[in-house]
């Protein structure tokens, strides 16, 4: 019979047997036991009573001593025998509870207390109560102990499953090995780690497909955890993969005990081959990078996100003239370093930081302690290291930069020799052409008329025709000399040959040979030189001065007059030739004194454009110089002033395109 089902929160109720032959006495039991939390169990005979607790299970036993058949020692005995009864209390019942032998061998039979007939029912009730009490305390204490089994079973299952999962799916390889090495389980991703199947490990040691030249250091490593030696051993290894490739792994060893307490090594694998080469081209590229900055060529700074240069290599330092102490006392901004005019420039290329990280190399120049310039190539990453901030790099290319002005320079002025050169040749040809026509004519139509003629010429008759032909061949001449003259001072210093010069003298006599021209070009000259004004000069280019000065008088201020006046002071001679042409404006006077430079037409006013240029340089290398005063319509002055001895100049430097 089963317990009765209680409600839940009633206590379960305890059976408790009772056995007796005597219908009378087991009513007796019943009525003093009778209580809703006891099911009162009754059996008429000891093999009844061990049939029932054969079916249940029972807090006490109320058993008669003295029944037919098997008796209640003898009963008592067998229940014993029972394996889920061996503590089962039994109370005997006897009306020979005073006999010592009959209690003694009661208790011998298994009995746990021995009551008198007739019963005291207070007696038995309190003796059954205590029995019921520590049967429940009893089956309570089961009771709990069971379910805490139960649930710790639970937790061991769900780590385990835990375990499982974690192992099989953890991102890194796990195996456990044994004492021996020899690999018991790995997961999926030491297998494939190692590029293995997973049967292909089992049985195999852990060492057997480490590279050969790693493998005894793993071996002795796997030694010393076996050992005890260590309690964990962590180190890389290279492997060798199925395809012969070579995999770098961090091996984690650690000893523990596999359920039944056997030790088992853990060995946890992961794939560092990435950070290793990783780390190994870090290793390459910082070395470059700090040889690059030791080597002096490349300036390294690095600038806080404050906008303080924090470091600086001596490069960088010796571009920028400042002193480590400079930088170290935090003086030094970067944005300070830049000039202003950049500031478009650099706020592009902190802009391309903050958005890509990176700048592309530009150029700039940085303001020098002393203020001097230096022009550099730079460029800029962000950094993390040493704080958030700028690295910048520079590389001095000012000498570069100068080169390369140096050269645009030198190719303009060879341009603009080269174009002078080609107008020169124009010009030349032009100038030179003029006068030989005349002199080609004049012979040709002669020659015809001497050979026509049939009685001699008269004298009159021939100089007319010869007097045009000796005036053409002069200006050839003239003109020949003058590019005789350019090529004398243009090849080298001019040579001087220094000697006493009366200047008044000099200039009357150049007026008379410019007499005739003068007037066919309708000037009169006027000429102050009440001299002598003496000096020390080269006679023969003093003269030329002169002629130049008065040739462009009357070239320029044809049909007006000229004025000529000589002065001296004690240290220096001047002449000045006043004419009333065409003048020169204003912002055109300076060139007029260079090579080739001419503010006419050819067509107009012939000339090579180098009379002034001659001038100016016969003029200087006396140590004087040449000024002019013009108003376009009103005509030219032009005042050359000597020192009265001259001072000799080195020849200016000229470019070489005219040589
Ligand atoms: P050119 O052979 O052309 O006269 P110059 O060197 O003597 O060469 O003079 C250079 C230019 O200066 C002339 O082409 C002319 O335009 C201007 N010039 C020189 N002298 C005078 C002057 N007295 N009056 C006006 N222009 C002059």
């Amino acid at each position: 019979m089963e317990p009765s089902a209680a409600s839940p929160d009633a206590p379960e109720k305890a059976r408790v047997l009772l056995v007796d032959d005597k219908a009378e006495h087991l009513l007796a039991l019943r009525a003093i036991l009778d209580r809703p939390d006891y099911d009162l169990v009754c059996a008429r005979s000891g093999a009844e009573a061990l049939a029932q607790i054969l079916r249940a299970e029972f807090a006490v036993v109320l058993l008669d001593v003295v029944m037919p058949g098997i008796d209640g020692l003898e009963a008592a005995r067998l229940i014993r025998e029972r394996p889920r009864a061996q503590q089962l209390p039994i109370i005997l019942l006897s009306a020979d509870a005073d006999d010592p032998e009959k209690v003694a061998r009661g208790y011998a039979a298994g009995a746990v207390d021995f009551l008198a007939k007739p019963f005291d029912p207070r007696v038995i009730r309190s003796k059954v109560a205590i029995f019921v009490a520590l049967f429940r305390q009893t089956r309570e204490t089961e009771r709990r102990g069971e379910a805490l089994q139960a649930s710790e079973r639970r937790e061991r299952e769900l780590a385990e499953a835990l375990y499982d999962v974690t192992f099989e799916e953890a991102p890194i390889g796990i195996g456990h090995a044994d004492t021996q090495g020899r690999w018991l389980r790995v997961n999926q991703r030491m297998a494939q780690l190692l590029n293995l199947q997973r049967d292909d490990l089992r049985e195999a040691n852990v060492a057997d497909l480490a590279h050969p030249d790693d493998r005894v250091r793993l071996l002795e490593g796997i030694a010393a955890v076996l050992a005890g030696k260590e309690a964990h051993h962590r180190g890389e290894y290279r492997f060798m993969r199925k395809d012969g490739s070579v995999a770098w792994l961090v091996v984690r060893l650690s000893m523990l005990r596999d359920r039944r307490g056997a030790p088992v090594a853990l060995t946890i694998i992961e794939d560092v081959s990435e950070q290793r080469r990783l780390a190994d081209s870090l290793q390459v590229s910082e070395t470059l990078f700090s040889r690059l900055q030791e080597s002096g060529l490349l300036g390294v700074v690095f600038e806080s996100a404050a906008g303080t240069l924090m470091q600086a290599n001596d490069a960088f330092l010796q571009l920028i003239g400042h002193t480590r102490d400079d930088l170290e006392r935090g003086d030094i901004r970067l944005s300070e370093l830049v000039p202003a005019e950049y500031d478009e420039v650099e706020a592009r290329a902190r802009e391309e930081i903050r958005l890509q990280g990176v700048c592309r190399t530009y150029e700039k120049e940085l303001v020098r302690k002393d203020a001097r310039r230096v022009s550099v190539l730079c460029g800029a990453s962000s950094t993390l290291l040493p704080e958030p901030g700028i690295v910048c790099f520079a590389l001095d290319v000012t000498e570069r930069r100068q080169a390369e002005r140096e050269r645009g320079h030198m190719l303009r002025e060879l341009r603009a020799g080269v174009r002078a050169r080609d107008d020169f040749l124009a010009i030349a040809a032009h100038e030179l052409r003029t006068p030989v026509t005349p002199i080609l004519v004049g012979i040709s139509s002669l020659l015809l008329t001497v050979r026509k003629a049939a009685e001699p010429l008269a004298p009159e008759w021939l100089q007319r025709r010869l007097a045009p032909i000796d005036r053409a061949a002069h200006r050839l001449d003239r003109l020949i000399d003058t590019l005789l003259d350019v090529s004398r001072v243009t090849v080298g210093p001019m040579r001087l040959e220094l000697e006493e010069v009366d200047l008044c003298g000099t200039v009357r006599e150049v007026a008379d040979r410019l007499r005739m021209e003068l007037e066919r070009a309708g000037c009169a000259l006027t000429v102050r030189a009440d001299g002598p004004v003496l000096g020390r000069w080269d006679r023969l280019l003093v003269e030329q001065v002169v002629s130049n000065l008065l040739a462009n008088a009357l070239k320029y201020g044809a049909g007006h007059p000229i004025e000529i006046d000589v002065s001296a002071t004690d240290d220096a001679a001047r002449i000045s030739v006043l004419d009333h042409g065409i003048g020169i404006a204003e912002d055109a006077q300076a060139r007029i004194f260079e090579r080739f430079e001419r503010l006419v037409s050819v067509r107009h006013y012939g000339g090579f454009g180098l009379g002034l240029w001659i001038v100016r340089q016969i003029v200087e290398s006396h140590g004087g110089k040449i000024e002019v005063w013009s108003r376009p319509g009103a005509g030219s002055r032009f005042t050359v002033q000597l020192p009265r001895i001259a001072i000799r100049q080195p020849a200016p430097r000229l470019p070489e395109v005219t040589q």
